[in-house]
């Protein structure tokens, strides 16, 4: 059972279609998509294939129209049964992976006024990550800068896997705008397919490509910490979200004994890698990709070395788990409190400010 007040760090809000993000366009880049005929396709990311059975569970279903894509939907099946105090929102659209830059910029700004009209307006619950076009840094931190005034927007969201590695200085510009704002960088599973999700290469299947989303977690982890993004931006934190969770105490253990050993080729990392990871990174709890017990919940908080680290998420309309078993029963009530609350609060500092 989930208490009250618990705050949802990863429901999806699906753009029904391009068509719909128009009047939220400027002019000029509505004109441009509909002279390209642009809004007869919708940009439905691979990552997330809308007829896989994982992307939508059966019960969330609606009769018409994508999961996720209308808001009576996500307050009969999320807000109103679980009632939480908030839920935010996160977009993953192919406005995040197109090549042109500045269209990539224009729909990204489609979709946050579209989430702000449509969704964040009409129900106070809800709170949303900026979307940004995660190959212009300089771009991204523009739409971030224009938003930020607006509180409701409580993070940047990112995909783990992109063009470059996430840490690379390159990326900088977006992690100083964020860090002066106190937006969290969410990084959700996806990539932009500039690269095989897998290392190894092009996989044939949506089963590799899911199941690799928590590898590209891993990657985008180890070069925020190598390059020193965590020093660089000090009170800069990052959500992990829908990677999985149990990859992380293997790759903390693998990261430190390696750093030992090779440590004078990044200086800047001056503490144990993992605990940097404890204090700075957080991960939403669905999938939980480890039997759905108590046990085994409380065996992997003690692998992380910590209690803070783990975010209650329901990940609506994923199909992660049936009825209202999101987390295991029988947890300790003050570790159900810190997860579902003020693990969240302690996370997303503008969830605590008053709003417009
Ligand atoms: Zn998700």
């Amino acid at each position: 059972m989930i208490p009250p007040g618990a705050i949802d760090c990863d429901v999806h809000v699906t753009v029904p279609s391009v068509r719909d993000l128009l009047p939220y366009m400027e002019p000029y880049w509505r004109e441009h998509v509909e002279r390209r005929g642009l809004e007869r396709e919708n940009f439905d990311t691979s990552a997330y294939p809308p007829g896989a059975a994982i992307n939508a569970r059966p019960d969330w279903k609606p009769e018409k129209g994508p999961a996720g894509g209308s808001l009576p939907a996500l307050q009969q099946h999320i807000l109103d049964p679980l009632a939480p105090e908030f839920a935010i929102c996160n977009v993953i659209h192919g406005a995040q992976m197109i090549f042109s830059e500045d269209l990539s910029l224009a729909l990204c700004r489609g979709i946050n006024n579209w989430l702000a009209a449509e969704w964040l307006d009409r129900d106070p619950r809800l709170r949303a990550s900026i979307v940004v076009p995660p190959h212009s840094p300089d771009l991204a931190a523009e739409e971030v800068e224009r938003l930020a005034g607006d509180k409701r927007f409580v993070q940047v969201l990112l995909l783990a896997m992109a063009e470059v590695p996430l840490g690379r200085r390159f990326m900088w510009p977006l992690y100083r705008v964020a860090e002066k704002h106190g937006l969290p960088i969410g990084v959700h599973a996806g990539s932009s397919f500039r690269h095989p999700p897998s290392a190894g290469g092009w996989g044939s299947l949506y089963l590799e490509d899911y199941v690799s989303f928590a590898q590209g977690h891993a990657g985008a982890l180890n070069s925020l910490l190598a390059e020193g993004v965590f020093q660089k931006f000090p009170d800069l934190r990052v959500v992990l979200i829908e990677s999985g969770v149990t990859w992380l105490p293997a790759s903390m253990w693998r990261f430190n004994k390696t750093w030992r050993g090779v440590r004078a080729e990044v200086p800047w990392l001056n503490r144990l890698p993992a605990d940097i990871v404890r204090e700075r990174v957080r991960l939403t709890a669905q999938p939980f990709d480890a039997p759905p017990d108590a046990a085994s919940l409380l065996s992997i908080l003690d692998q992380f070395g910590s209690d803070e680290m783990l975010l209650f998420a329901t990940d609506y309309p994923h199909w992660h788990y049936d009825e209202d078993e999101v987390l295991p029963a029988g947890l300790p009530p003050d570790l159900l409190r810190k997860i579902t609350r003020d693990n969240p609060l302690a996370t997303y500092p503008r969830l605590k400010q008053e709003t417009p």
